[in-house]
């Protein structure tokens, strides 16, 4: 085995997920090198030893990924003909050049969840606008129903859900998806994880509660409370996925679970993701933490819950753009079990995310009513 504190590790990305990464990795005496454009970043303004350049170009992937062992992402957006190249030579691409490319198409991936037998809502393909309104006249395509451009949506952005002929104004002209709209009972996450040896396991499930208009969670409860015979279904589908894409690293798994009690993958993050913050404070291993180990060829770590928690997103207040100020932060600080992450970004706008709180308590029912004050509290202004 490699003496692991040597690895050379690679990052593609340098935002806040790079940021906790390489808090985390410190711990382990694990050292990462992160691509980025400039020093002005979340991990850059930390980490200063990153490589200046842009993870979207070819030769400055290369380039970088040379000089390491193993890379990994921390956003999905990364040139893959480089990543591919790199495994070529050698190099650990982890996660893999060819499940990056599968999972930046959100047709592709539905492809391979029909492929695989894994559940999720049924859908179409669409190349435009005009395909789409053709079939609705052609009655192919049902109300209500869900667009999803295939590539680059983030945070809900590249989502529109259409419930009838006065939404159609909200159609998107870009190749897309169509989805069922599912009757949402719940929204969930698992994140799975699998080593370089191929072991596997799952985060304890949590729940998510999205900002109506924002898309983003605005509340994420840990653990879930739902019957345990849908959180064994759950992980079970979680570990099928991890499995038959062969992945290496950390895959989030977000599910829709029907007011049936159907359990549909909606969507999947082959990097640690928003759902999973909480674990930092929350669970023995945190995803970060997880990462690490796989990257550098040490044992998975225990995943379970060492408290309950709530996790909230901080974003940028409505009617607010530039300098970001951080409005009642003691009042905030003061509260039992509270842990404030803010992620070093200089400008705030509105929704953007600038940190995360953590709240910890005995019970669920107080961490969400300590989280509720602290979203009403802690604000982002200018
Ligand atoms: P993004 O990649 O932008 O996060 P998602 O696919 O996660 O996009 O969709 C954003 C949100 O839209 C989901 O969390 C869910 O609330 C809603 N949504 C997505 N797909 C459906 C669907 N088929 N039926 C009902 N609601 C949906």
């Amino acid at each position: 085995m490699r003496d692991f504190s040597n690895i050379k590790i690679g990052v593609l990305g340098g935002g806040q997920l790079g940021k906790m990464l390489y808090q985390e990795a410190t711990k382990l005496g694990v050292h990462l090198n992160f691509l980025e454009k400039d020093g002005t970043f979340p991990t850059t303004q930390i980490c200063k030893e990153f490589v200046k350049g842009d993870f979207k170009n070819y030769d400055d992937v290369l380039q970088f990924g040379k000089e390491m062992d193993v890379i990994t992402i921390e956003i999905e957006a990364v040139n893959t003909d480089a990543l591919r190249e790199l495994e070529q030579m050698g190099k650990q691409v982890f996660p893999q050049a060819s499940v990056i490319e599968l999972i930046k198409d959100k047709g592709d991936q539905k492809e391979f969840y029909v492929l695989n037998d894994i559940p999720t809502s049924p859908f179409f393909t669409a190349e435009n606008k005009e395909n789409i309104l053709e079939g609705i006249e052609d009655g192919t395509i049902l109300y209500p129903f869900v667009q999803k451009a295939r590539r680059d949506g983030y945070d809900g952005k590249g989502v529109a859900v259409i419930n009838s002929e006065s939404d159609l104004s909200k159609v998107m002209d870009t190749p897309s998806i169509i989805e069922d709209k599912v009757n949402i009972g719940k929204e969930i996450s698992v994140i799975a994880c699998r080593d370089q040896k191929g072991k596997t396991t799952t985060f304890p499930i949590v729940e998510m509660e999205f900002h109506p208009t924002a898309n983003l969670v605005e509340f994420l409860k840990s653990p879930s409370d739902l019957p345990q015979d849908i959180q064994d279904k759950a992980k079970k589908i979680a570990l099928e996925i991890i499995e038959s894409m062969g992945l290496i690293g950390i895959l989030a798994i977000e599910m829709f679970v029907t007011k049936d009690g159907e359990v549909l993958v909606n969507e999947v993050a082959p990097r640690p993701h928003n759902s999973g913050h909480q674990t930092i404070e929350g669970n023995y291993t945190s995803q970060y933490g997880q990462l690490i180990r796989i990257l550098a060829g040490l044992p998975l770590g225990d995943t379970s819950i060492i408290c309950p928690s709530v996790m909230i997103n901080i974003l940028g207040a409505e009617g607010h753009t530039g300098q970001a100020v951080y409005q009642n932060l003691n009042e905030t600080l003061d509260t039992p079990g509270v842990y404030v992450h803010l992620y070093g970004k200089k400008l705030t706008k509105p929704y953007r995310k600038m940190g995360h709180a953590t709240i910890l308590a005995p019970h669920l029912d107080t961490a969400v009513e300590r989280a509720n004050f602290v979203k009403s509290t802690l604000k982002v202004i200018t």
